[in-house]
């Protein structure tokens, strides 16, 4: 936990304009960060923004605390899969996992982002609106999500993490092409129930032209096109013939 020591703080307010989710207020002559919104993010611990060493740590103290700082510590490292950032093996590195097979498109949902951020209570809805709708999600060996899911077919989350505050989370999954349309409907639906932002990745085989028939549901349901397709390179590790 980042706390703000009282008897230290001269109410400068420097330290605000570095937080990532405005979770440092002012009262009294003070600041102090809302625990319901702080992320563990340590960006104004690691930078050291206060000039009287007034923003202390305090030991995590649960599983819960340090999920939360892991996935929103740039600089932290997954225990479970071994990366930093938001701890996940992106399903955005098909081309050398493999995991998204023939017929099947790849969902990565970017939830929440710097400035906003996402609590958890909200990656469940998006979570659920899409199993409902007949995707199946990663399991906990590729993203950390899937470790607060005791049962992948449903996508809810245990109960005592929904008011964590993350400063962004991956919803991954898969679901066959004609399955899409569903998905994607369950996300323009989902998205007028929660209180963040996010993004959608689609990853999809495409021909010569940058093509896949399975895009015409974008069209189907008013959503742009891609304007652009991003390649993995794999960083040295052999590319997915399958
Ligand atoms: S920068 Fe330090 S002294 Fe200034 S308001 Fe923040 S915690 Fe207090
Ligand atoms: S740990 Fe991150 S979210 Fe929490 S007060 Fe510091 S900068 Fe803000």
């Amino acid at each position: 936990m980042t706390v703000i020591n009282k008897e230290k703080c001269t109410g400068c307010k420097i330290c605000q304009i570095y937080c990532t989710v405005d979770a440092i207020h002012y009262a009294d002559g003070k600041c102090y960060i809302d625990q319901d919104r702080c992320t563990e993010c340590y960006v104004c611990l690691r930078q050291k923004v206060c000039p009287r060493g007034a923003i202390e740590p305090v030991e995590l103290d649960n599983f819960y605390k340090q999920f939360q700082h892991v996935m929103s510590d740039p600089v932290e490292n997954h225990g479970v899969t071994g990366v930093t950032g938001r701890g996940t093996e992106e399903v955005k590195t098909n081309d050398v996992s493999g995991r998204v097979k023939r017929g099947e498109v790849g969902i990565a949902i970017d939830m929440g982002r710097p400035g906003m951020g996402v609590y958890l209570r909200d990656a469940e809805k998006v979570a659920m609106a899409i199993v409902r709708a007949g995707a199946k999600l990663a399991p906990a060996e590729h993203t950390p999500l899937a470790a607060l899911m005791p049962d992948l077919s449903t996508g809810k989350l245990v109960d005592e993490c929904h008011h964590y505050h993350l400063l962004s989370v991956i919803v991954e999954a898969k679901c066959r092409e004609d399955q899409l349309k569903d998905v994607l409907q369950a996300l323009q639906q989902v998205e007028k129930e929660i209180e963040t932002v996010f993004s959608l990745g689609l990853i999809m085989r495409v021909d010569e032209k940058g093509q896949n028939k399975t895009l015409k549901v974008l069209d189907e349901l008013g959503i742009p096109q891609p304007h652009r397709g991003k390649v993995n390179v794999g960083l040295g590790r052999p590319l997915c013939t399958e």
